[in-house]
């Protein structure tokens, strides 16, 4: 197949894009590169506005097909900046000793980013192309596939009222809107499995000279057979860690209900972290849990006008670090297909995209479930550790 290259395309089709998160905005800077211009509609406040809370988990794991998705856009070097690289993982045993194991060659890393820096940068990008209308605070109620309308409510006014769309990409995440669309047409598949555990977000401080009191360019784990918590840095000095911690039992949320439970438990089991995080009992009791969901569905698509992409077509559980990635990957994919077929063929792009990713989504949903029992016990075994030992030889 010949590629049409970008520039020499008719491509003036408004699109709409419905969630600007993390793969909402990536989105829609590439198809306001190739020249569509695109309407975007976020249910929250513009978060580069002062004052604004973020959300789930403060930083997170970019890696190779993520980079390569920033790299498409010509955002990567500016995103690079503010990541720090993490050579490999570093292992906290009950007794506080440290094993060190790398994540590959020499001078290969994954990196720790602030999720609130990498969503406003690219939210920065977007609005400054001239094809990016971006707008806030526009929250998708329900949508009418037959006549491509979309409900929406405006957090402002708190009035519904109702827009046109020619072309829809549904980004607006695990519970999306527009995926709820889909799931009322016949034959659609869908399921959400939870696990039994949630985590909590928790912080190491910085070193009173803003430094790093444990390794800076890792990310650390504390495997302890039944959960785990692992820490990544930030630019600040400080990690942030998160718990994996089931919901019920002997050690698990609801056995933890006072200040001196919680002081108890992480002095027993994460005694060299405990005396790093002066604001743990506070945290743990004012942090929300969250919950850990994999939501799989088919098809990705309604005709050729609605196509969703990131975690409202894939969340995964997030222990392969990949969730992000994956819906980064999901819009360089489709770009490629754009390149292959031209700017107008929709009803053979969206085919081919689901076709091409499906497959490949549901992979690294089992692979980050299966990271799960590997990272929160099989770090932790001897052999393991052993083999990795030779590995690194
Ligand atoms: P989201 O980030 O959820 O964005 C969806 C956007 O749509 C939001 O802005 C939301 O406000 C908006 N929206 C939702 N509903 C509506 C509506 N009805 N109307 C209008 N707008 C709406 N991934 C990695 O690659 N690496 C990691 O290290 C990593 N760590 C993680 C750690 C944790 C604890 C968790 C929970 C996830 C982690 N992930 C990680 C996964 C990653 O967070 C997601 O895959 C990623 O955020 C998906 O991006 P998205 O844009 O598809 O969805």
């Amino acid at each position: 197949m010949t590629a049409v290259p970008a520039s020499s395309l008719p491509a003036a089709e408004p699109l709409t894009v419905m969630g600007a998160g993390l793969v909402g905005s990536l989105l829609s800077l590439y198809l306001a590169q190739r020249g569509h211009p695109v309407q975007v509609y976020e249910r929250r406040a513009d978060p580069r506005r002062a004052g604004f809370q973020e959300g789930r988990s403060i930083n997170l794991a970019l890696s190779d097909r993520g980079w390569r998705a920033l790299e498409g856009v010509g955002v990567a070097d500016d995103i690079r900046q503010v990541g720090i690289p993490m050579t490999g993982r570093v292992m906290h045993d009950a007794q506080g000793n440290l094993t060190h194991q790398p994540y590959g060659q020499a001078g290969q890393a994954i990196y720790s980013v602030n999720r609130g820096h990498l969503n406003r940068r690219l939210l920065d990008l977007a609005d400054a192309h001239p094809n990016v209308q971006l707008s806030f605070g526009q929250q998708c109620l329900h949508i009418d596939l037959k006549k491509q309308h979309l409900h929406l409510l405006d957090a402002a006014t708190q009035q519904e009222h109702t827009e046109p769309y020619s072309r829809l990409f549904g980004t607006d995440g695990a519970f999306s809107a527009v995926r709820g669309a889909l799931q009322k047409t016949d034959r659609y598949d869908y399921s959400q499995d939870y696990l039994e555990y949630g985590y909590k977000e928790l912080t190491i401080a910085a070193g009173p000279d803003g430094a790093w009191r444990m390794e800076k360019n890792a990310l650390h784990i504390w495997p302890r057979g039944q959960y785990l918590m692992i820490a990544l840095p930030n630019l600040d000095g400080s990690f942030n860690c998160t718990l994996f911690f089931p919901y019920e039992g002997t050690e698990s949320f609801a056995a933890l209900q006072t200040p001196a439970d919680v002081s108890a438990f992480f002095g027993r089991v994460f005694p060299d972290a405990v005396p790093l995080m002066p604001a743990l009992t506070q945290e743990f009791f004012e942090h929300p849990t969250g919950s850990l969901v994999t939501i799989r569905c088919f098809p990705w698509k309604y005709n050729d006008d609605v196509l969703l992409l990131g975690d409202a077509s894939h969340a995964i559980v997030p222990f392969y670090g990949q969730g992000m990635n994956a819906g980064f990957e999901d819009c360089s994919v489709l770009n490629e297909l754009l390149d292959q077929h031209g700017d107008a063929n929709w009803a053979t792009i969206f085919n081919e995209f689901q076709t091409q990713r499906k497959p490949n989504a549901d992979a690294m949903a089992d692979l980050a479930l299966y990271n799960f029992a590997e990272m929160r016990d099989r770090v932790a075994d001897p052999r393991f550790l052993l083999q990795k030992k030779i590995e690194a030889r």
